[in-house]
């Protein structure tokens, strides 16, 4: 059996924070990152916008209290406020700690860090490294990772939480290379497993966002919070949906639709283009549902609307968005210098996730903590987000509670023993589970289901959501659930083979994709990004609250737990 003082599952922004963290603080301690991609192929690599924190670098009257509000009130009033102060306060600190370990941040002429404005943010907060931010932090805090002697576990695919008596001691996991198994035990246990973008069929994240921590965690008996608040962007790449960043915006492109309007002004008209990412990508969906999209041959009444840069200036676009540039030329044959880009909302964040408290301390229920488990970055929810989350505070998160979190893992596992397992019986059951699925007789293609699954998600579990859509989502998830029981792999071998991993990462899926129609359905209420078309109105007096699922594959049981309110009272969300 393997050993280890604390094992982090997740090379990203998270993860790889957590760890150098604890390798600084103690350097005897021994720390593994644990990632089915290389750590450097995290979807954290592909941020590019930036990451917020009050430098005041470009404006001198920001403050972290205004950052403070601009994510509370982006939040809609669903965020704990206390996890929110700690990002904001700390943000300069963490940004400033990164330029130290080497990150590569673009500049003003005199050499400070550079900041541009964000939807949603009040003043030009948000720092960057031209439009490949997460690039650029994520390749320092993985050299980083080498530097202090963290082991890493590159292409191993973890496929279960160990976890007995409310007590976290280990995972199980596989290396993908050639199916061999190996149970781990640690003091300490943290997932920094990223998103589930993977769970619709248009969306921002890469291949491997397929939320297998949030369904580990689930399929463990330990709750899931808010994971009904999906996040849109609103300038998905038609008809890829790969990300154009906010940055974009932020730089001063405008959206327009088939009169040739800026429609914003109808929507946020203090804002435009800078709204928050919820309003604006209701803003899209309504334009094209109107009729005012785009077609492909230019001709209104289609299925996208445009993205304008041509009166930034070949100088901006190259020098700012050069990543954004490129990408809409290489996918879809656009110069943006001279042509407007196709654009739609695409899934992109997920604000939900494996709730913890402040100090990344998995939460067991509303008022109780697992021992030795904790959670930090997309896969948690602290929650500094809540309904909605603003551009460049994603980044920031995982690096805030990324610290935070190491930091008491650090000092946590000072106390403790490294605790029992039974190698054998968890050894035997990952054996029987692969060796089930490559000898499965089955009558589908794993790729054929996961695309049902995926399109029942985005057709009944969208922008807009009913209680009767959603009803017949739950009941068509229902038969891809019993067909999925029926998938069979064509590669029966155990060397690299990459159906494996499908299969095990459909599983995720299934249950993650359940976990957030549950949670819509039964929000009865218009907040952030969960928006209902029975339900147009916010309701604080019945839904000023977090969500906390329970999974069990006979049903899913829904408690909550209150939102903490410190600075800022809920009042109405206009821009
Ligand atoms: C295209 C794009 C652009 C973005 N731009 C910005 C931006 O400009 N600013 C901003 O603030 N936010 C941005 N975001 C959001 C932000 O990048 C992410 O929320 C953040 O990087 C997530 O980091 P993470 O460390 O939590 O997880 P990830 O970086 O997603 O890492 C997850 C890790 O978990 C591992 N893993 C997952 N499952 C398993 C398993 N079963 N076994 C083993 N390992 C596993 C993966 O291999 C990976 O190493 C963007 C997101 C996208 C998709």
């Amino acid at each position: 059996m393997i050993e280890h003082d604390v094992v982090i599952v997740g090379g990203g922004l998270a993860g790889s924070r957590a760890a150098v963290e604890i390798a600084r603080t103690d350097p005897r301690l021994s720390v593994a990152v644990v990632a089915k991609t290389h750590p450097i192929r995290s979807h954290s690599v592909a941020a590019q916008g930036g990451i917020a924190a009050t430098l005041k670098n470009v404006d001198d009257q920001d403050t972290w209290e205004a950052h403070a509000f601009d994510t509370v009130k982006g939040s809609d009033y669903l965020a704990d406020q206390d996890a929110v102060e700690i990002l904001t306060r700390e943000a300069p600190d963490v940004v400033i700690d990164l330029e130290h370990m080497g990150v590569l941040f673009s500049r003003l002429p005199d050499g400070r860090i550079a900041q541009r404005a964000f939807g949603g943010h009040s003043h030009k907060r948000t720092c960057y490294a031209a439009d490949k931010t997460g690039h650029a932090i994520l390749h320092e805090l993985v050299n980083n990772l080498r530097r202090y002697g963290v082991e890493i576990y590159d292409e191993w695919y973890v496929m279960r939480l160990i976890l007995e008596d409310g007590q976290a001691k280990g995972i199980v996991m596989y290396r993908i290379r050639d199916a061999r198994i190996e149970v781990v035990r640690a003091k300490a246990v943290m997932f920094a497993t990223g998103g589930y973008g993977r769970v619709f069929n248009t969306t921002s994240n890469d291949y491997a966002s397929t939320g297998d921590g949030l369904a580990m965690t689930a399929v463990a008996g330990l709750p899931l919070e808010d994971m009904e608040f999906v996040q849109f962007h609103p300038t998905g790449l038609y008809p890829v949906g790969v990300l154009i960043s906010e940055a974009v915006r932020g730089e001063g492109a405008y959206l327009i639709n088939s009169d040739g309007e800026r429609f914003m002004e109808r929507y946020a008209p203090s804002r435009m283009e800078l709204a928050p990412r919820d309003i604006t990508s209701r803003a899209i969906s309504r334009e094209i549902r109107a009729g005012r999209g785009i077609h492909p041959d230019g001709s209104a009444g289609g299925p996208f609307v445009y993205l304008d840069l041509r009166h930034m200036g070949q100088e901006k676009i190259m020098s700012r968005v050069p990543f954004c540039w490129e990408e809409a030329h290489r996918l879809v044959g656009v110069d943006a210098v001279h042509q407007p880009i196709p654009v739609r909302p695409t899934v992109h964040y997920s604000m939900g996730g494996i709730p913890t408290n402040i100090d990344g301390q998995v939460r067991s229920s509303p008022d109780g903590l697992v021992e030795g488990f904790f959670a930090a970055g997309e896969t948690a929810c602290v929650s500094v987000h809540g309904a909605n989350r603003l551009g460049s505070n994603s980044l920031l998160e995982c690096v805030v509670y990324g610290r935070r979190t190491g930091a008491t893992i650090a000092e946590y596992v000072q106390k403790r023993r490294l605790p029992e397992v039974d190698e054998q019986r968890y050894r035997q059951e990952a054996e029987q589970q692969l060796q089930a699925l490559l000898d499965q007789p089955g009558q589908y293609r794993i790729a054929q289901v996961r695309q049902a699954f995926q399109d029942c998600m985005t057709e009944y579990c969208g922008v807009f959501r009913s209680e009767s859509l959603m009803q017949q989502g739950l009941e068509k998830l229902q038969m891809i659930r019993q067909q999925a029981q029926q998938i069979y792999l064509d590669d029966k071998e155990r060397l690299w083979n990459s159906e494996l991993v499908e299969a095990l990462e459909l599983q995720s899926l299934l249950v993650v994709g359940e976990i957030i129609l549950t949670g819509a359905l039964n929000r009865q209420e218009s907040r952030g990004a969960h928006a209902r078309e029975d339900f147009p109105d916010r309701d604080d007096v019945h839904f000023l609250k977090h969500t906390m699922a329970y999974y069990s594959p006979a049903g899913i049981e829904l408690r909550y737990r209150p939102v903490t309110i410190t600075l800022f009272q809920p009042q109405e969300r206009k821009y």
